[in-house]
């Protein structure tokens, strides 16, 4: 064994050896010398392991093309396009929302040229970033007063530092909610400086709960969004107009976390409360997402009265969640389809995904299934059959999207064996593991991505063992 160690090449000569790819070529020398390195590393391994046996295994003649195609694999960007096969419209893991055309155009130009950011182009003078979406959100929420900030986890942040640091905020135990990702209202709200004041039962909450909890260091009266489950059967939440009343009487400010943030009709095709509805019943502060429902890029944006929109403002701590250029651009063209709300639905592709009709999912399930029956083959078995797709992003948990899957089954290889490598086919393929099957949702992934689908499942059901 030991003596096969002196059969690996040295890094100069296998640097030599894969001069002529043209992947290589394009990549900074140092780069390529450690991925040799690596390589080399690994070979040594599989000698310890016994897995070659001869010299001749490794000559350049027989590892060239692993070693070419392991350093074509390794240099690739890490962050990169993936194909969402899950029907999870909104998943978190792969990157929330896709934008609207016009969104990536406003992106593009914000981040190619210099712009007015900040700057007033009616006097010359210093401007402010929040002005270019302030009117539009005050027109489509109907609010006195917006700001927006980096995501919406910044946004509950930087309200509840501002407004109730110091003194206790009174939340429902119905509504303690864990995001994911480490996101729990508790903990957010700890960090702020604010005493959280649970009060009710997980099921129940009445509004003489929140009445008798109230004393003097009380900051304000919160409700959070149940955006990820709900809670059924003997239950009991107080209204928004309830607390507004009761904020009223005490003098306390009503906010709410509306996680994600609806703006289009009330019920519709998303079926979750509009932001609009929530500030004509008297909220004073609410706090949503700009990558959930919206449709837009990740954003926290803040509505609500101007006396607390003002104070919020100006917080310094405001300056530490600050929204990015190409974030408010993507912003605002989102935000200016929705003057049209047809428009919107048309364009913004987390509506449209949402709103596709059963029909067109069907017929393209079938497209779908044809082209990968007539590029693969024998090598699997492909049926397609009714289920229901997602929204996502903690967003209407219990509504079901029909759907039809198209579901592959391998015949050499487990089905688990196929997920795993379809993480690292060209472009990565993700989709759902189920009865040992591999399905695909064509709700999630375009017609214009079938071809690329395809090609994903060749490279990885071809591949030499
Ligand atoms: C998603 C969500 C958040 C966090 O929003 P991000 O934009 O992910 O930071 C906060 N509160 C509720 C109720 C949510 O649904």
């Amino acid at each position: 064994m030991s003596t096969l160690f002196r059969y690996l090449p040295s890094v100069d000569k296998a640097m030599i050896a894969l001069e002529a790819d043209p992947v290589v070529m394009g990549l900074p020398r140092n780069l390529v010398k450690d991925l040799i390195n690596e390589f080399l590393e690994l070979l040594r391994e599989e000698i310890r392991a016994k897995r070659i046996n001869s010299g001749e295994e490794l000559s350049l003649e027989y590892i060239g093309p692993r070693l070419q195609a392991f350093v074509a694999q390794r240099s690739k960007p890490n962050f990169r396009r993936v194909l969402n096969g899950t029907g999870v419209v909104i998943h978190t893991n792969m990157g929330r929302s896709l934008m609207a055309p016009a969104a990536i155009e406003a992106v593009r130009l914000a981040a190619a040229h210099y712009s007015n950011l900040e700057l007033d182009l009616g006097t010359g003078e210093r401007g402010s970033r929040y002005s270019h979406v302030e009117k539009l959100l005050c027109k489509l929420t109907g609010a006195e007063a917006a700001l927006v900030v980096n995501n919406n986890a910044a946004a509950v942040l930087l309200v509840l530092e501002t407004l109730t640091k110091g003194r206790e905020v009174i939340v429902s135990r119905g509504q303690l909610v864990e995001i994911g990702g480490s996101f729990r209202i508790p903990e957010v709200m700890e960090k702020s400086g604010a005493m959280l004041r649970e009060v009710g039962a997980t099921n129940r909450t009445h509004l003489r709960d929140y009445e008798s909890a109230i004393n003097d260091s009380t900051g304000a009266l919160l409700r959070v969004h149940t955006s990820n489950y709900r809670i059924v059967g003997f239950t009991k939440e107080v209204s928004l107009p309830e607390l507004r009343g009761l904020g009223d009487a005490y003098g306390l400010p009503v906010i709410e976390d509306l996680g994600s943030g609806n703006l289009i009709a009330e019920g519709g095709i998303v079926g979750e409360p509009t932001v609009s509805s929530v500030v004509a019943q008297g909220a004073d502060v609410v706090t949503f997402s700009g990558d959930k429902i919206l449709g837009g890029p990740q954003a926290g944006l803040i509505v609500g009265k101007a006396k607390y929109i003002s104070e919020i403002k100006s917080n310094p701590l405001n300056r530490a969640v600050r929204i990015d250029k190409m974030t408010l651009a993507g912003l605002e063209a989102t935000l200016r389809l929705y003057l049209d709300p047809d428009q919107a639905l048309q364009e913004i592709p987390s509506l449209r995904m949402i709103a596709m009709g059963f029909e067109t999912i069907k017929s393209q399930a079938g497209r779908l299934a044809r082209l990968l029956r007539k590029e693969l083959g024998l090598a699997v078995e492909i049926a397609t059959r009714r289920d229901n797709s997602r929204v996502g992003g903690g967003s209407c948990p219990e509504r079901d999207l029909p759907t039809v899957l198209v579901c592959i089954k391998p015949k050499h290889i487990s089905v688990n064996e196929l997920r795993e490598r379809l993480l690292n086919s060209d472009p990565p393929m993700i989709g759902r593991v189920e009865d040992g099957e591999f399905c695909l949702d064509p709700r999630t992934l375009d017609t214009s991505e079938h071809k690329l689908a395809a090609k994903a499942f060749k490279q990885v059901l071809t591949r030499k063992e």
